[in-house]
């Protein structure tokens, strides 16, 4: 079988080398196994960053083992019990002609009547669900919010414009060039489109939504979401999905390295502000004062003499001179 093995971790973009295509004997097959012949590799952004040893969320490729990568393949034989050959099977597998699997990372594939293996594995194999879960449970979109998506045109990007103004938002894309961005908008609905690469983003997005962006769903980072992120809304939520402008960025300077830990460890990051809370105030006093009633709570305050040295005690925040709470005493307590 012909198959990709990862010769050394690239710098930059992946260049001539970085994999070498091997001509070896397909293993053979173990009790419980079976041998797939791969009919489609997906090629996904998230193949550079199993290359590097950038921060991820799987272990990276080892340098000499075989590349990773999504696949949809035949059964063309088998010794594992309820799986029969000229079965379809998608999952995680390799760049490889064919490969011999247990079936884990595996499940099988029933075709819906009259759609081709390359649309349901294009589409359901890794970006269609991801942008459903993406926009639907991270982005919240509700109708007349507008939402923008980059990377508009690729695999994830078509799917949660769709989606969007399947919800009622008003969708504007940001995409590479006057003729992905035609398509977004007259084949596939979005309501307009942004070339980042001839455009100021910044000032188009003002123009198109001078009320600012609702939802970002996020893929590129770097410059782009700058732009974006700048515009966000009262309580708009970011689905961040990709910060691909960063992955061959060896350096990471086009994506600082906080943004790839939030990406990479799921963080939940949600700015607040304690007055949105103003309804359940009572609460937390109640709770508070209970554990304060039990002893589990101790506080410190920090509480100077002197309405006239109000300016002084003010810079002490600034400077670590306060020890706990800081008032003022301005009128004997
Ligand atoms: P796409 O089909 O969208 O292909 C990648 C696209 O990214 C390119 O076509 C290009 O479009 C755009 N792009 C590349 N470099 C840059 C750059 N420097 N600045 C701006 N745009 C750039 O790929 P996918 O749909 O598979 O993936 C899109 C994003 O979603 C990626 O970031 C990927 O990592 C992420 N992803 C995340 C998943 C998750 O589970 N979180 C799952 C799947 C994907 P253009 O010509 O418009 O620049």
């Amino acid at each position: 079988r012909q198959i990709w093995r990862l010769a050394r971790r690239p710098v930059g973009s992946v260049t001539e080398g970085d994999l070498v295509l091997r001509t070896e004997p397909i293993p053979d097959l173990a009790e419980g196994q079976f041998l797939l012949q791969v009919i489609y590799l997906s090629l996904d952004p998230t193949n550079r960053i199993w290359m590097s040893d950038m921060e991820q969320y799987m272990p990276p490729v080892a340098i000499g083992e075989p590349m990773r990568g999504l696949v949809a393949g035949r059964v063309v034989r088998s010794r594992k019990a309820g799986v029969a050959e000229g079965e379809i099977f998608s999952g995680f597998g390799l760049w490889a002609d064919h490969l011999v699997t247990g079936g884990q990372n595996f499940s099988r594939m029933d075709l819906p009547p009259g759609v081709p293996l390359s649309v349901a594995f294009g589409v359901f194999g890794l970006v269609g669900p991801t942008a459903y879960f993406g926009l639907l449970d991270i982005g919240q979109p509700k109708a007349g919010e507008t939402l923008v998506v980059s990377a508009a045109a690729g695999g994830v990007g078509q799917v949660v414009g769709q989606l969007g103004k399947i919800k009622g938002c008003r969708v504007i894309g940001i995409a590479g060039g006057p003729e992905k961005c035609r398509f977004i908008v007259d084949e596939l609905g979005f309501d307009a489109a942004i070339d980042y690469r001839r455009e100021d983003v910044g000032a188009r997005l003002d123009a198109l939504a001078p009320e600012g962006v609702d939802i970002n769903f996020e893929q590129v980072g770097g410059p782009v979401m700058e732009a974006v992120m700048g515009r966000m809304r009262l309580f708009g939520r970011v689905a961040l999905c990709g910060l691909i402008s960063g992955y061959n960025d060896t350096q990471a300077q086009t994506v600082p390295a906080p943004w790839t830990r939030l990406l990479m460890r799921r963080l939940t990051v949600r700015g607040f502000i304690v007055t949105d809370f103003a309804d359940r105030w009572g609460e937390a006093v109640s709770a508070l004062g209970g554990w304060m009633a039990e002893g589990r709570i101790r506080t410190r305050q920090d509480v100077r003499p002197g309405l006239e040295r109000a300016v002084a005690h003010l810079d002490s925040l600034y400077t670590g001179g306060n020890f706990g709470k800081l008032l003022v005493e301005v009128s004997p307590d």
